[in-house]
């Protein structure tokens, strides 16, 4: 696979995050309302625009609207659809260019919206580094990895109303929390405010039963990088036995582009080696997972950009496909709009883990940040992720999924 070049000159750029094989999907507001559009280049391209100049015929208007909900809908052949006329349209030598061209909008001045409407929210932990990691750290050596953990994906039901878009400032939550050594639980700020890098999958079809990963492969649209803020202090107080629950519950960013899964399909990557078989109706079903280089920037207020960590999605142990259909195991209905989380994804090095829990070893160890030690977040921090499939001569990228912290309220609960 090679580029497919584009009279978008700037998608032609092999450092670009946004090139016609790409075509992520976001929603814009160019001034008069958010709606569907397409990255090119260093460009937006208006879906609803086009749909409705009749370059753009999926049947019933699904562009014009704030949301990707009703392509994803819509099922896998209108998906491919949608990519053969959008490629068309922006190829080199397009006879429709000078229609299309008008629909075009700078990126850099766009406001960008939630890609789609979340339906659901799940979080898994399957990355092995990651869950290794903190299991020593929580429960020692010994007993880093649960029992559990080598034969089905853990996850639990987050919260898809704290879901918000790349940009949207976070702030530090309150809780109850209590250290190992504290006689009681206090009710305070996090001190231990942190973030997690991961990959999030996105269900654009519905299921109402137990489906097969092959079936789990073909159910998902696409995917998002994903940051799953954790207070630290607060999960480790609260997580026995019912595991995260107000920790995780703050926000959750996602990229504002949607990478569909046609666009990785040239990356994917084979299943890891597994000590112990999983279960039939888990077993790897093929090339589903992929090659998708990730990075964390910290970005201190009035300090520079550091990347503080290099990893790779070839890291996860279980792929989205197999985190969808073990959700399905018990019957549990699947909706359009429903993201995934992947859990943390941490690689085998130090300078490969995915959150400032492992990076600073639970703060015994803090990073050097612009010359100064650092443990966890600080209000101003700005936390960056970016990832992309590496191609020859191209990339495939999401575009930044970043959020700076504020500071904690003054104490809700203050009489
Ligand atoms: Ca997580």
């Amino acid at each position: 696979m090679s580029m497919i070049r584009s009279w978008v000159d700037s998608a032609n750029d092999p450092e670009g995050d946004f090139p016609l094989n790409n075509l992520a999907l976001g929603v814009f507001d160019p001034g008069d309302g958010p709606r569907c559009g397409v990255a090119i280049g260093d460009r937006i391209v208006d879906a609803a625009a086009l749909e409705a100049n009749g370059l753009l015929d999926l049947g019933p208007r699904l562009c014009d609207r704030p949301c990707w909900n009703a392509l994803m809908a819509a099922g896998p052949k209108a998906w491919d659809a949608f990519r053969a006329r959008m490629t068309a349209l922006l190829r080199e030598g397009a006879p429709e260019q000078a229609r299309v061209a008008p629909h075009l909008h700078p990126m850099g001045s766009a406001t960008l919206h939630l890609p789609f409407t979340v339906a659901e929210f799940t979080d898994f932990y399957a990355g092995r580094h990651h869950a290794t990691n903190v299991g020593t750290m929580f429960r020692g050596a010994e007993n880093a990895l649960p029992a559990n953990w080598l034969h089905i994906p853990i996850g639990y039901n987050g919260r898809a109303s704290s879901v918000v878009v790349s940009g949207t400032p976070v702030r530090r939550p309150w809780g109850q929390v209590k250290a190992p050594d504290d006689s009681a639980p206090r009710f305070a700020p996090s001190a231990r405010f942190d973030f997690e890098l991961e990959l999030g999958a996105i269900v654009g079809q519905p299921s109402t039963g137990p489906v097969s990963v092959a079936q789990a492969q073909d159910m998902i649209f696409g995917y998002v990088l994903l940051n799953d803020w954790s207070a630290r202090d607060i999960q480790a107080w609260e997580y026995q036995p019912l595991g995260p629950f107000q920790s995780k519950a703050t926000a959750t960013t996602i990229s504002p582009w949607i990478v569909m899964r046609a666009a990785l399909d040239p990356f994917r990557a084979a299943p890891p080696d597994r000590e112990v078989p999983l279960l039939p109706h888990l077993s790897d079903a093929g090339r589903d997972f992929h090659d998708i280089t990730l990075a964390v920037t910290l970005t201190p207020e009035h300090g520079t950009p550091e990347t503080i960590a290099r990893t790779n999605t070839r890291e996860l142990y279980y792929s989205p496909a197999q985190q969808l259909a073990h959700h399905t195991t018990s019957g549990c209905p699947m909706r359009v709009g429903d993201l995934i989380g992947s859990g943390t994804i941490s690689g085998p090095t130090p300078d490969s883990r995915g959150s400032m829990l492992e990076l600073s070893w639970g703060g015994q160890t803090p990073i050097d940040l612009n010359g100064a030690p650092r443990a966890f977040l600080e209000n101003g921090d700005t936390v960056t992720l970016s990832g992309a499939a590496i191609g020859e001569g191209y990339r495939i990228g999401f575009g930044p999924c970043g959020g700076t912290i504020l500071p904690a309220r003054q104490n809700p609960y203050a009489p």
